[in-house]
């Protein structure tokens, strides 16, 4: 393994040079390590160039990245290439992770190593997202970024857990490990990660692009969401450790999803795998019927896997679906569109209104905290971030909550007896059966239970 000395000085490209001040970590094309450059702590990737088929190529390509620039402030972008040495070696820089990120692989394992900085110790510290909403604001952050780096006509091309960065608390991304990233119909060799890549790439059929991406990121958001793999099910484990052919048949040529409904034969383990049955059976129909497409037609023909703009639009009405009720319960208060707009706590019995959206169609259950966001409202809004109004607490009324506006954009309240009333930024208005609440030119309005009776 080639390595760097701490202390040592790499010049970078352009001018400059970066000082290494300690290693980050190591992965399979090099590794990765803590360096000080004009002043600032950066990471540098230094590669190991027996694990780089074509070094030339891939520099080069790293280094139209660099120019091209992110195509979205989710990704760790390359900033700056190192000059190359005498032994032909090179790396490049990027911006330092947060501490409060942990990687996927942890969230989904949900434990982490730590080393005791004195004593050296190894331990293991939980993993955890502060709830639902993180989670699937994580979920609906990671196929926001692979649809943007789609739209420029690029593919990740080793789409794994090890690449993404979650904030537990805030469900908000950093996707790491970008220098795969290659325009549509370029690969400089890397193949990606056991149990990610796509069938037709695993019986060496094809290479990794924006077909196998899609494979790969419906992998990754099954094992976020159910913390298994999607083929690993009585057929695999029963199989025991696998040889290279077995691999290849039960993840290339006739993998078989563990909730295929027209095949039983991978279903999970009983008695081992009985969580990933419990958390299927806890997301909605619309949710499983996603991962059923990707994993069985998915399989073998790429054309029919989901694209991250219909990955986008679950994840927001998944969101904006979760019940987070004042006893402690979280669960999902899904509505059709014919049924009676009401949402009963499935744990206490209490129930709450809902929000009903007219373009979107979305009906979100108003407790304490929910947030409305813009790409509820209207599908055709891409900054899923992006809060307009929060459900909050009535002080004088526990029992009546308000809606709060968030925006400096007013909002027009309309109430069922047809008086108006503008809420500015900051203002609220109580949660009134029949409230009619306009923002811009999309319409929500508010369904109580009490409206039925
Ligand atoms: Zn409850």
């Amino acid at each position: 393994m080639v390595g760097l000395s701490i202390g040592q000085d790499i010049s970078i490209q352009y001018g400059g040079s970066a000082r290494v001040l300690g290693i980050l970590g190591s992965g399979g094309q090099g590794t990765v390590y803590r360096v000080g450059f004009h002043g600032k702590t950066m990471a540098l990737k230094w590669y190991d160039l027996s694990k780089i088929s074509s070094p030339e190529g891939f520099r080069r390509n790293i280094e139209n990245n660099i120019d091209d620039g992110s195509p979205d402030k989710r990704f760790v972008w390359p900033q700056f290439l190192t000059e190359v040495n005498a032994d032909g070696e090179f790396g490049y820089l990027m911006e330092l992770m947060p501490d409060n990120y942990v990687q996927l692989t942890d969230v989904i394992s949900s434990f982490r190593q730590v080393s005791d900085p004195l004593t050296g110790m190894v331990g293991s510290r939980p993993v955890l997202f502060s709830g639902l909403y993180a989670n699937l604001t994580a979920a609906v952050n990671i196929v926001s970024a692979m649809r943007a780096l789609h739209r420029v006509g690029k593919s990740y091309q080793d789409l794994n857990d090890g690449g993404f960065f979650i904030d537990t608390e805030t469900g908000d991304v950093l996707v790491c490990d970008c220098d795969n990233i290659a325009p549509e119909g370029s690969n400089f060799g890397i193949s990606g990660k056991q149990g990610y890549m796509a069938p037709e790439i695993v019986r060496g059929m094809a290479v990794p692009d924006v077909q196998t991406d899609k494979y790969s990121l419906a992998v990754l958001l099954f094992r976020m969401l159910f913390r298994a793999d999607p083929l690993e099910g009585a057929r695999v484990l029963g199989a025991g450790t696998l040889t290279e052919t077995a691999r290849r048949m039960a993840y290339g040529n006739n993998g078989v999803f563990i909730f295929d409904p027209n095949d039983t034969s991978n279903r999970p383990v009983a008695g081992i795998q009985d969580h990933v049955v419990s958390l299927w059976e806890f997301f909605p129909q619309y949710v499983r019927d996603a991962f059923i497409r990707s994993f069985t037609l998915g399989m073998g023909d790429p054309s029919k896997r989901l694209i991250e703009s219909e990955w986008e639009q679950l994840f927001i009405r998944l969101r904006a679906e979760i019940l987070s009720c004042i006893c402690g319960a979280e669960t999902f208060c899904v509505n059709d569109l014919t049924a009676a707009c009401t949402c009963r706590c499935p744990a206490c019995g209490r129930e709450y209104a809902v929000l009903e959206y007219n373009k979107s169609k979305i009906k979100a259950p108003m407790y304490c905290g929910y947030k409305i966001h813009v790409c509820e409202l209207d599908p055709l809004y891409t900054l899923t971030e992006t809060v307009l109004g929060e459900v909050v607490e009535n002080r004088l009324d526990r029992s009546m909550p308000g809606i709060k506006n968030c925006t400096p954009l007013g909002w027009r309240a309309v109430l069922p007896d047809g008086k108006v009333y503008n809420v500015r930024q900051g203002k609220g208005i109580p949660v009134w059966s029949g409230l009619r609440v306009e923002i811009g030119n999309v319409r929500a309005r508010v369904m109580q239970p009490d409206a039925r009776k």
